[in-house]
């Protein structure tokens, strides 16, 4: 049987490199952000999937101390409270639209940004235009970018400093399937060859799921669920959808019969991903140990529609 908590005691055993508790940003009688805990482990790609207006951009800005939550707390790399400044640093965050100087080229906005932070090595910004992919456009100013390149750059202006954590919000949004192609092999360049974490922001998860490893949805200001991308797959995968009173009493039918690809969901559900044309003989030897199921079903999911009927179904943005 598939352990149901299995995924929470990853999380625990994982190190842990961002926590919200309870995090919540109000405006007047509105909860932009109400009661969030996040988890983001070190190494991830944490998806973070909401529609329009669920929070996210929100959350980020009290993640990277651009606006203060109403209440809450945040712990990143082990620090919280009036300590979090010091490792505030460590992060880098592409949120909204970057702020370029459009009669500059690329080398020249990132030049600015080195010379603020007393960055003098050599060969440093030739090494994020690199990995942004942006090494080939010496010449080009910023405003002849397409909207992929600016969010490249944009991408490339948070990675001054190192950080250890990016945060980046919407970076594909308006791009065509190349930039968002380009975008994500950035995104997987930086997991891969600087073992960085990162969030990443989206309201469209069939894109997230090509690189993320790890997901929180979002709705209404609440966070539904964080998932990792195997249990995502596994809740997507066809399966066999038994509705019975108490499921437990069905596991030992499904030892015995060989079962091993199973999971019981919740107080009423069990889920068997395997076997589905079994299901009428299923069925029976339940019914012989007495017990009655109230329903069968094979379901087939796809990632847009478990995201749109989590989220309260048809899309509306
Ligand atoms: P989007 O991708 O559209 O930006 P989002 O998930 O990032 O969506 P947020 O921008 O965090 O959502 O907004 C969450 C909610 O908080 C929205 O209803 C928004 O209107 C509201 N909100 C955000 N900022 C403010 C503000 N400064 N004052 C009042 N309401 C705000």
């Amino acid at each position: 049987m598939i352990d149901a908590d299995k995924n929470k005691e990853d999380i625990k055993l994982s190190e842990i490199l961002l926590e919200t508790r309870n995090l919540s940003k109000h405006y007047g009688h509105h909860k932009a952000v109400d009661n969030v805990n996040m988890h983001i482990k070190k190494g991830a790609i944490y998806g973070f999937i909401g529609r329009n207006g669920a929070g996210k951009t929100t959350c980020l800005k009290m993640i990277s101390g651009l606006s203060k939550p109403t209440y809450g707390e945040i712990e990143m790399f082990g620090y919280r409270g009036k300590d979090l400044e010091k490792v505030r640093t460590r992060i880098g965050c592409l949120i909204e639209a970057p702020g370029l100087y459009g009669n500059m080229t690329a080398y020249e906005n990132l030049n600015i940004k080195c010379k603020l932070l007393g960055i003098k090595q050599k060969g440093y910004i030739e090494d994020i235009l690199d990995i942004i992919g942006l090494n080939n456009v010496e010449k080009k100013k910023t405003k002849h970018f397409s909207l992929g390149m600016k969010q490249r750059l944009g991408i490339g202006l948070a990675l001054i400093g190192e950080p250890d954590l990016l945060i980046l919000d919407e970076p594909i949004n308006g791009l065509d399937p190349q930039g968002i192609a380009e975008i994500r092999d950035t995104i997987q360049r930086l997991q891969k060859e600087k073992n960085m974490t990162i969030c990443i922001a989206s309201h469209i998860l069939e894109e997230l799921s090509k690189i993320a490893t790890d997901y929180g949805i979002i709705h209404n200001g609440s966070l539904l669920q964080e998932l990792t991308r195997d249990e995502l797959m596994r809740r997507c995968s066809e399966r066999m959808e038994i509705t019975l009173e108490h499921p437990r009493q069905a596991v030992p039918i499904l030892d015995s019969m060989g079962f091993v690809n199973y999971q019981v969901v919740d107080k009423e559900h069990i889920h068997v991903f395997e076997r589905l044309n079994e299901s009428a003989q299923l069925n029976m030897e339940l019914a012989k140990a007495g017990i009655m199921i109230k329903g069968i079903s094979i379901i087939s999911e796809e990632l847009e529609s478990y995201f749109l009927n989590l989220t309260g179904g048809a899309k509306h943005d």
